[in-house]
């Protein structure tokens, strides 16, 4: 393993993303404080807010009714996934423009390696001021991101969140640990509460101390090989990959003709779920954000994400999925209101994003109910494993996973950010 010379790795980040697609969305809300919500009720929290919010204190996280209270001109608006999830192609598409994209983190979040004759600071400037650009141009003038070069990802991340928002920070190999000393622990992206009480416990409280301890003790805190690994990393070595750093897994599908009505095409991206699942588990990760996508035989897309608790349970998954498509189809069905098309679905995909180790999720916003899901997976786990089995040794349909529907009331306690709430009268089914 060696220190990296030069800046090799480019990390960017969406500010506010949510709230600036809103803002973007609509020019009103531009300059305003905005919180966008998973649901119209003051008994959630926001799951974003925009800069104009966070001047008031309000973050991800806060209840809307006390957000309200904190800022009383505030503006609430409802999370609208279908539309970040085009912002975030377009984005995708403007960035690739500049640099190679090699990782997508999250919805707003991806990292690209420098080619070799631009790692340098002089390009660095370059390439960051053509993606800000570019965005403002080519995607939307409300749309600000920061961007942090650094030796490896790690250090690009912690680059990125130096400055924000419309941020560019460039971290160099020579100037740590330096430019590291002024953070908090809990600022590095991987150590929550949890992972900040147990460096306590070690007599680890300041960045200093954490710059001065031997890799292994990383090691023993975290009480995984990880530990030694952020520990490198955090001191500008190229640290190998891990096999189980897998950012997304997913599984799509053409249809073969007599499997395009919507209620069979679901059955299939079902089972697309089960596998993608499966591959997921048996890499000991959870899950925090599923998209799923169909074309129609008439070239129509359409793309839904949800995100939820870290979770590696099917039922729950297939839950979210089930609800998702029914979206999928409602819109589908209310483009195609005066053609009188018969809808037939041509190719689906799933994704799971936001893939997590479970000693890594320790900060994250709906912690206090991952262990309820790990409690709910165990008990679905014999139900899974009995239909993997059967689908394994008959290696046809022998059992589906079969869902009632529900309207949309029966699932306001999941957390899940819908676009909007469909009327039953939609649903297909
Ligand atoms: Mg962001």
């Amino acid at each position: 393993m060696k220190r990296e010379a030069g800046i090799k790795w480019l990390f960017l980040d969406l500010n506010s993303y949510f709230a600036s697609v809103e803002q973007q969305e609509n020019p009103k809300l531009r300059g305003k404080p905005v919180i966008v919500t998973p649901m119209d009720t003051d008994y959630t929290c926001a799951i974003a807010a925009s800069y104009e919010a966070k001047a008031y204190g309000i973050k991800t996280g806060t209840m809307v009714k006390d957000a309200k209270k904190m800022c009383p001109n505030l503006h609430c608006v409802m999370a609208r996934h279908d539309k970040y999830v085009a912002y975030h192609h377009r984005i995708i598409e403007e960035v690739i423009k500049h640099t190679p994209i090699n990782d997508i983190w999250s919805i707003d979040e991806l990292s690209s390696r420098l080619p070799p004759n631009k790692r340098n600071k002089e390009d660095a400037q370059k390439i960051a001021q053509k993606i800000k650009e570019g965005i403002w141009r080519n995607v939307g003038e409300a749309i600000n991101c920061s961007i942090g070069f650094a030796p490896n990802s790690l250090l690009a991340k912690i680059a990125c969140e130096m400055q924000k928002p419309d941020g560019l920070t460039i971290l160099e190999q020579e100037s740590l640990p330096q430019s590291l000393l002024h953070l908090e622990l809990t600022d590095l992206p991987g150590i929550g509460q949890n992972m900040n009480k147990r460096l306590r416990n070690a007599g680890i409280h300041t960045m200093h101390d954490f710059w001065h301890i031997a890799p292994k003790h990383a090691r023993k805190i975290w009480n995984s090989v990880e530990g030694e690994r952020f520990w490198y990393l955090l001191h500008g070595y190229e640290v190998p990959k891990l096999a189980t750093n897998t950012s997304m897994i997913g599984h799509s599908r053409i249809l073969d003709p007599n499997l395009r009505r919507p209620d069979r095409a679901i059955t299939i991206l079902r089972k697309l779920l089960m596998k993608a699942a499966t591959r997921m588990r048996n890499k000991g990760l959870y899950t925090r954000m599923i998209i799923i996508s169909a074309r129609t035989t008439t070239g129509q897309y359409q793309s839904y994400c949800a995100s939820m608790p870290a979770t590696q349970d099917t039922i729950t998954m297939i839950q979210h999925i089930d609800i998702l498509w029914r979206h999928i189809i409602a819109t589908f069905m209310q483009n195609n209101i005066h053609k009188r098309e018969i809808l037939l679905i041509k190719k689906v995909s799933v994704k799971l994003l936001k893939l997590t180790k479970e000693s890594m999720i320790t900060d994250d916003l709906f912690a206090q109910t991952t262990q309820q899901n790990i409690i709910k997976a165990t008990k679905n786990e014999a139900l899974i494993s009995a239909l993997e089995g059967l689908q394994a040794k008959y290696q046809k349909d022998v059992v589906t996973i079969g869902m009632t529907p529900k309207t949309s009331a029966g699932y306001v306690g999941t957390k899940i950010a819908f676009s909007r709430v469909p009327e039953t009268h939609e649903f297909w089914d």
